[in-house]
């Protein structure tokens, strides 16, 4: 390992919270849903995509890597 700890941006993996450096995270756009929670047709649902970064073994454990090349090859069909 290189000696210049500290000079990379440390992110926190959604799953178990480790801090991963950020060449090392596995970033992955996960779809919220919010919701007004309000009965009627006032009731708005938005989505929002939201970053979460990962650790490797979470990644793998998640099964993000087959997710991202879905998510990929979704995008890809659309062109
Ligand atoms: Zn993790």
């Amino acid at each position: 390992m290189g000696g210049r700890r500290g000079s990379e941006r440390l992110l926190y993996c959604e799953s178990c919270g480790r801090a991963v450096p950020r060449s090392k995270a596995v970033e992955y756009s996960k779809r919220s849903a919010f919701s007004t929670d309000l009965r009627g047709e006032d009731n708005i649902t938005t989505f929002t995509d939201r970053t979460v970064y990962y650790c490797i073994s979470c990644a793998k454990h998640r099964k993000i890597f087959e997710r991202k090349k879905e998510q990929a090859a979704r995008r890809r069909e659309r062109f």
